[in-house]
């Protein structure tokens, strides 16, 4: 394989919020079992958990032990748990098991990747789309894996702007292509849930890389975006 030689030396990333409408709602969860057998619920580090949100619910003034919240700590552990799943996966090593020769060199972009994540400065969700691109130069990778590529950086406690470059550069780094665009687009729990006026706001950040720096090439991406 290839050393990365051009990796990311000239990247590019930018931030701006615009007050675009319409992004649909989420539906929240009160199944007892929603997140139950899902990812590596280890015992020792669940029960650990569990007492810090014990500790939580006596912190905003509740009492962990009504009938309600009985199981609430274990619960929210395990989702937890689930939500950061991200950290026990290795994206690089996903990737690389999907790589293949092939000789086709256009814009390859997959539009509209659903992503979830949880901002690390309040522990919230922030969720919305992610639009991968990349130009291949001689090696391609399967299409599902750019959709699990974000979801593996975006199971992680992160800030929208770290998530995009994240995602940019291990692209950059396991295919080593002619360029990679990432956009993604978010409605942030934190600022939704802070005021009405900012209920619709959406969060926009993008990371490219090699040929996406071009205007043309950077024009062409956000043109297949719509934007
Ligand atoms: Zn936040």
């Amino acid at each position: 394989m290839k050393s990365t030689s051009m990796k990311h030396g000239k990247t590019q990333s930018g931030t701006l919020v615009n007050e675009s409408a319409a992004y649909p709602g989420y539906s929240s969860c009160a199944d007892d079992e929603c997140f139950n057998g899902i990812g590596s619920n280890d015992p020792e580090i669940i029960s650990e958990m569990s007492g810090a949100v014990y500790s939580l619910l006596e912190g905003v003034g509740e009492n962990p032990e009504r009938e309600g919240l009985l199981k609430t700590p274990e619960r929210v552990a395990k989702s937890l748990r689930f939500l950061t799943k991200g950290y026990r996966e290795d994206p690089e090593e996903m990737l690389r098991k999907a790589v293949f020769a092939e000789s086709y060199d256009e814009m390859v972009l997959v539009k509209d990747i659903d992503m979830f994540s949880i901002c690390e400065h309040h522990l919230l969700p922030f969720f919305g789309k992610a639009h991968v691109a990349y130009i291949p130069d001689g090696k391609i990778v399967g299409l599902s894996k750019l959709a699990r590529v974000v979801e593996v950086y975006a199971r992680r406690l992160q800030v929208q702007e770290r998530l995009t470059q994240q995602i940019r550069d291990v692209i950059q780094d396991v295919l080593n292509p002619r360029g990679v665009g990432v956009v993604i687009e978010a409605k942030h729990m934190c600022m939704v849930m802070r005021g009405v006026e900012k209920q619709n706001s959406i969060t926009t950040t993008s990371a490219m890389s090699g040929e996406f720096l071009s205007q043309s090439t950077r024009n062409e991406f956000l043109r297949l975006l719509n934007r």
